[in-house]
């Protein structure tokens, strides 16, 4: 095994899911900064159950790259597998597998690699690694890490490179995310009483529709961004709750839906159209039952977009290190639009397939990431 190789297999040896305490990953990983006197900031949770980590290799100079990349992965339950997934496996194919070999262990272990390189070369300008928890449930420890590298450097990064596997191919682009809950009450009776009561669920069923209505609207606005699939805002409905049997009429049905925009929409903008539409709902619904109501709440947080310009510097950079100069955007969530909305120019790029992620058998290629560590050697010699 190469040595970005005996790495990978530690990282994927931890058993870390999303929502879980990721401490164990994040102090080996801690552990092998400080084994090469690189100083490190933890920044824990609240309960101190889970951190993120950050640190700053080379000069205290503005125009540094942040490296970022998240040590959770997604649960194997269910999943049908044939080796361990917590145990990194060579099958001889050029393969080596595992949960989070590609997804984005992999990224991270190419850091990890090129960390003696980076302490032993007279960089110019300094090189951080920001890796998180908890993204796979909603990039939620992003927006922390982003303000504790901001707060803490006195000196200005220029550029984030979220390690997300691309195959190594530039990401500039990705939709924004937001999630919303709506409950609806209405009243309860007789089914046969459906002409004198609200019904919960038909009232939830229209709002449902006008959401799609709007998905649909916003598309023959115009509203086309031909570099994602599909090329417009999606609005979708994915759970619906409500009702207690066939005879009786629903006085409670909650649903969620998100919203994933393209760059030139905005999810605050149709949610409010949105609770402009249900209170218009509540206004002539009262009048057949004064406590009818309709209540929503946005889940935090957001996945903002990502919208790097093709002309950035990142972006001539990026093309550079990683040898490819063909673009390409995301429908995916990762915290690229975080580390973009906190004031750092950013680029999703790392080894592995996306396609590979989340699945049985997830795998990445040798080649790959060898190519990955060859990356982070450009970033190196560039900056040296
Ligand atoms: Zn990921």
């Amino acid at each position: 095994m190469t040595k970005v190789e005996e790495i990978l297999a530690k990282l994927v040896a931890f058993p870390v899911l999303g929502g879980e305490s990721n401490l164990s990953i994040i102090h080996w990983i801690r552990d092998y900064l400080t084994d090469h006197n690189i100083e490190v900031r933890l920044v824990p949770n609240e309960e101190g159950t889970k951190a993120s980590l950050h640190c700053r290799i080379g000069p205290a100079i503005d125009g540094g790259f942040i490296l970022s990349g998240h040590t959770d992965v997604v649960p194997v339950k269910g999943q049908d597998w044939d080796t361990d997934p917590f145990v990194l496996t060579d099958s001889n194919d050029g393969k080596l597998y595992g949960r989070g070999s590609c997804d984005m262990k992999a990224f991270i272990a190419c850091c990890l690699a090129v960390v003696p390189d980076m302490t032993g070369a007279d960089l110019r300008k300094p090189i951080y690694f920001a890796f998180s928890y908890d993204e796979e449930v909603g990039c939620l420890a992003a927006p922390e890490l982003v303000k504790a590298i901001s707060d803490h450097y006195q000196e200005t990064p220029a550029y984030a490179i979220i390690g997300e596997p691309s195959m190594l191919e530039p990401i500039v682009g990705q939709k924004g995310i937001c999630i919303f809950e709506t409950t609806v009450n209405g009243s309860a009776g007789h089914s046969s009483r459906i002409r004198q009561e609200v019904s919960a669920i038909h009232e939830s069923a229209r709002l449902v529709l006008w959401l799609e209505n709007k998905m649909n609207e916003l598309v023959n606005r115009g509203h086309i961004d031909e570099r994602f699939h599909p090329p417009h805002t999606s609005i979708h409905c994915g759970t619906f709750k409500g009702g207690i049997a066939p005879n009786v009429i629903a006085d409670q049905c909650s649903f969620h839906w998100d919203v994933r925009t393209i760059p030139m929409d905005s999810a605050d903008e149709i949610f409010k159209e949105f609770e402009a539409h249900c209170r218009e709902r509540e206004t002539e619904l009262q009048k057949v039952f004064p406590g009818f109501e309709i209540k929503s709440e946005k889940h935090h947080p957001v996945v903002p977009h990502l919208d790097t310009s093709e002309d950035a510097e990142i972006v001539k950079i990026i093309k550079e290190l990683s040898q490819n100069d063909q673009l390409d955007t995301v429908s995916y969530a990762a915290e690229a639009g975080q580390f973009a909305e906190g004031g750092y120019p950013a680029v999703i790029c790392g080894p592995g397939d996306i396609a590979q992620a989340h699945r049985a058998n997830e795998f990445v290629s040798r080649e790959q990431l060898a190519k990955g560590v060859e990356m982070l050697q450009r970033l190196v010699d560039r900056l040296s």
